[in-house]
């Protein structure tokens, strides 16, 4: 049993690592980000009303985050663990996900945080942007630059706040996560082989 958190800015690759540890480690990545989206899609009352908060890029709201994620921890293929990519995202969810697992007497195991460069990061999303387009893609709604600074800016306000909380407990790994995907999965692999040999 092992639960991951993956920590980061938008745009930092979260997605792209929790995805190449579901498959080197066989647990479950749950992306608050994804079943959003997976509501908003499939036009759920639910996804109407959360629709607006994501395309500003603002939080939706605790309780509705950690009740949908409570629900999912549930289901069989969550039991040999987690990569948490996009929560928790605030300090209230940080420890209602504490109390979650402890529960069910399981706990984090580990927390990664990809560090970037936000300028870099505005500049990769313009250029996804633009070659999405190019090739008549749909672009997400909040995948625009203002949204992406806004994003930014709530990363700093609201998500960073929990990353002291996850260092007093010795559980932090900070990786480089402007290193190209190889390099970043592999230093992500060798901090986590270390923990699962301790
Ligand atoms: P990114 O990491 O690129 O910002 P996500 O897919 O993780 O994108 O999230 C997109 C949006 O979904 C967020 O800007 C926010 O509105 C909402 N969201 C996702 N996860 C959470 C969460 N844990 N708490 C609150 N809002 C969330």
């Amino acid at each position: 049993m092992i639960n991951i958190i993956l920590l980061g800015p938008p745009g930092a690759g979260k997605g792209t690592q929790a995805s190449k540890l579901e498959e080197t480690y066989g647990i479950k990545k749950l992306s608050t980000g994804d079943m959003l989206r997976a509501e908003i899609s499939e036009g759920t009352p639910f996804g109407k009303k959360v629709q607006s908060i994501m395309d500003s890029g603002e939080l939706v709201p605790d309780e509705t985050i950690i009740e949908m994620i409570a629900g999912r921890m549930e289901r069989d293929d969550c039991a040999k663990g987690v990569i948490f990519d996009g929560f928790p995202r605030t300090v209230p969810q940080a420890e209602a996900l504490d109390k979650m697992l402890r529960e069910k007497g399981q706990k984090i195991n580990a927390v990664v945080e990809l560090s970037v460069n936000e300028e870099e990061l505005v500049h990769r999303l313009n250029s996804r942007v633009q070659e999405m387009k190019a090739r008549g893609e749909d672009v997400r709604g909040d995948d625009n630059e203002d949204t992406l600074r806004n994003r930014l800016k709530v990363y700093r306000h609201q998500t960073a706040p929990i990353i002291p909380y996850y260092e007093m407990n010795e559980l932090l790994h900070k990786v480089d996560g402007m290193a190209g995907i190889n390099d970043v999965a592999n230093e992500i692999q060798q901090i986590l082989n270390q923990k699962l040999a301790a």
